[in-house]
């Protein structure tokens, strides 16, 4: 496997500093911030998409992480997004989802 930016973060080998971890799952924030809060929940195991995901119990626990992660970082009204393939804007092929919050979102988005 080549280096994979999320797998080199979550393993820690960056300074990127973590909003939330546990045994499975890290978030951080994310470099090109979208919103006032934006957080990257990441599996610590590498699969490239929701497509080949994870079972089913630990991709339950990647939502649960979302949620901790959001509220730890003071959120309680936000949006959690998987981009799934490039067509989809996915650019990072580590599966993540992505936490945004702190201002008022538009629908659909673009
Ligand atoms: P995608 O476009 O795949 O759904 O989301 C990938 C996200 O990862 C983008 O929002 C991008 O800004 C973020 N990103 C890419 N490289 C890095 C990095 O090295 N550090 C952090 N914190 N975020 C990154
Ligand atoms: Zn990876």
């Amino acid at each position: 496997m080549g280096p994979c930016i999320f797998c080199q973060i979550a393993g820690g080998a960056t300074a990127t500093p973590f909003v939330y971890e546990d045994d499975e799952v890290v978030a951080f924030r994310d470099i090109q911030p979208q919103a006032p809060v934006h957080l990257l929940v990441v599996p610590r195991r590498h699969v490239a998409s929701l497509n080949d995901a994870l079972d089913e119990v630990a991709l339950g626990r990647l939502l649960a992480a979302a949620r901790r992660a959001a509220a730890q970082a003071g959120l309680q009204q936000y949006r959690v997004v998987v981009n799934t393939g490039a067509e989809a804007g996915q650019s990072v092929l580590h599966l993540h989802l992505h936490v945004l919050g702190g201002r008022v979102m538009a629908w659909p988005p673009g």
